[in-house]
């Protein structure tokens, strides 16, 4: 794999220093159906996490992955994003490909990973039924990446993993989906310069349709980090809806 180009701070440090970005409360309640639903998990299993599922990876990156909503085996199991699932498997998999993590990867919040210039997060903090968080929900739980991503000023790209986390992206932003459509394979380029990156959701259900592929999934890393090593973002870009992007 092509070398990764971001800058990575001290892994020993960077997991304690997330950015001051207000995290909803363990019990938060903003949005009644997840917050039945967590309370039904934990009662079915205790020993679960069954709590709004904080981002992970490095205070200072500048790749933020931003996820649909937690698993319930996964991350909701785990505690932390992606972790414990086969959509973990794929992204921590693919992150070690290019040479973004330390350590390895086994399943566990305590297996030791950490992220190398790259956070992790989720559109939708709680576990929804069935995978699929309500719009209402989606839009409740968008003041949390809104003010994750206010608080993350080292980041210049954002990787959207499926269309509602890209929507959410555009609305935490302020910015208008019809200015920037989602595509798998996208780049856009929003108005402050920042990069936002397009993927299918690495979801065992798109793998298993044939919907994304591990080389699709590899080929949209390639791309966005060979962007990030550019010195300008502009190069080779075609304007489209009052944007400009790049497909893969
Ligand atoms: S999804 Fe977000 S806003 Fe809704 S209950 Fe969970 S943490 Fe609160």
């Amino acid at each position: 794999m092509k070398p990764q180009p971001l800058a990575r701070s001290d892994p020993a440090s960077s997991e304690t220093a997330l950015p001051a970005a207000p995290l909803p409360s363990p019990d938060c309640s903003l949005c009644p159906r997840l917050a039945g639903f967590r309370e039904n998990q934990q009662a079915a299993h205790p020993e679960w996490f069954n709590a709004p599922v904080p981002p992970f990876g490095d205070a200072s990156a500048e790749l933020l992955i931003v996820g649909l909503a937690p698993g319930l085996r996964g991350a909701n199991r785990t505690g932390r994003p992606f972790t414990g699932d086969y959509a973990g498997a794929l992204l921590y998999g693919t992150l070690r490909k290019f040479g973004l993590v330390h350590g390895h990867y086994d399943a566990r919040p305590d297996d030791g990973l950490a992220l190398a210039g790259v956070r992790i997060t989720n559109a939708v903090r709680c576990v929804p039924p069935q995978n699929k968080p309500q719009p209402r929900e989606i839009a409740t739980c968008r003041r949390f990446l809104a003010a994750e991503i206010a608080a993350s000023p080292s980041v210049r790209a954002m990787l959207a993993l499926g269309a509602i986390a890209h929507d959410a992206v555009l609305g935490a932003l302020g910015l208008r989906r019809t200015a920037f459509r989602f595509a798998h394979g996208a780049v856009h380029t929003l108005p402050d310069g920042r990069l936002l990156a397009d993927s299918y959701h690495c979801s065992r259900l798109n793998t298993n349709t044939g919907k994304l592929t591990v080389a699709m999934f590899e080929a949209v890393f390639a791309a966005l980090l060979a962007r990030l090593a550019e010195s300008g973002n502009a190069r080779g870009m075609r304007e489209t809806h009052g944007t400009t992007a790049e497909t893969l």
